[in-house]
This record gives structure tokens, sequence and C-alpha cells, in this order.
């Protein structure tokens, strides 16, 4: 709906271990920066396994969690915090479809991934989620309030 897409939101967005592995953080972070959101907090970062399964809690039932938590944990992340309008929607159509081999050319995982256990980002599926994980991932001071300089070529 257009006016749910009007409102200022934020998104987690995560390089999973896999991307930043195989040295694709530089590309990843221009997708959300060419976009034109606004990034509030980035870290590297080894995640516990409490954390990852306090994140992923609602997919625990899955038959595939012990792999999904093994993969989160398996290396660094990068942890992002983006701001904007409708960025977690868009972030979503910019990520692409779980399974990469389903993903559109053009989105990231379509672009870089093939397999649904190694779709190297994660980002949130909801508003309310969003706010959930960036309190989840990171602490106070790790993230910035800054207004950019104004551009006439971008909202
Ligand atoms: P998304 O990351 O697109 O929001 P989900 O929330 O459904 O997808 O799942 C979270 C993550 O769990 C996926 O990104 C993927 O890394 C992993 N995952 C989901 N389904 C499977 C599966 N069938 N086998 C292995 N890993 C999976
Ligand atoms: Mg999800």
């Amino acid at each position: 709906h257009l006016m749910a897409s009007m409102e200022v939101e934020e998104s987690y967005i995560m390089i999973k271990p896999d991307g930043v592995q195989r040295g694709l953080v530089g590309e990843i972070i221009s997708r959300f920066e060419n976009k034109g959101f606004k990034l509030k907090g980035l870290k590297l970062f080894q995640c516990p396994k409490e954390l990852a399964e306090e994140h992923y809690k609602d997919l625990s039932s899955k038959s595939f969690f012990p792999k999904l938590i093994s993969y989160i944990t398996s290396g660094p992340v990068v942890c992002m915090a983006w701001e904007g309008v409708g960025v977690v929607a868009s972030a979503r159509k910019l990520i692409g479809a779980t399974n990469p081999l389903q993903a559109e050319p053009g989105t990231i995982r379509g672009d870089l991934a093939v397999q649904t256990g190694r779709n190297v980002v994660h980002g949130s599926d909801s508003p309310e989620n969003g706010k959930r994980e960036i309190a989840l991932w990171f602490k106070e001071g790790e993230l910035t309030e800054w207004t950019p300089v104004q551009s006439p070529w971008l909202i």
C-alpha cells in the first residue's frame, strides 16, 4: 500500500558469514547505499550461538534450525541498521527470494548466491522486526543519528 511505503522505517540488514568470507561486503553495502537509504549502524561481529537462536527464534521448530545456527555463527557477520522511507520492503526486494535460484537477476541473492543455506544476506521482514532486530544486535551508543547534507537529487 502506498501510504505504508511512505513511512520512515528501520531495517536490520546482515551480511552472513559466506558473504564476508567471499569478499562481498563492499558489493552488498553498495546496493543499499546506491539505492539511497541511510546507514545508522555498522559493525563486523562474531555472533554468539544464543544471539543467533534469539534472532531466528520463530524458526526454532524447523528441521534446518541447527544448521542455520551453525551457519550464522560459523564466522563474522556484518551487522547494519538502515533507515528510510519504505526501507523494509525495499530491502527485501533488493535482497531477493530466500532461495537464490528463485531470486530474480539484479537482486543480491539472484546475482551472488546459489543455495538457500548460503544466501549471503538477511533483511528484516516487517518494520516491527526491524526495530526488534536492531535492538537485539546493537548496543546503546553503536547507532548514530545524522543528517545527510541536503542534495536535490535524493529525497
Ligand atoms: P529470509 O531470510 O528470506 O527472510 P526465512 O526467514 O524463511 O528467509 O529463513 C531465514 C533463513 O533461514 C534463510 O535466509 C536461510 O538462510 C535459512 N533457511 C530458510 N529455509 C531454509 C531451508 N529450507 N534450508 C536451509 N536453510 C534455510
Ligand atoms: Mg526471514
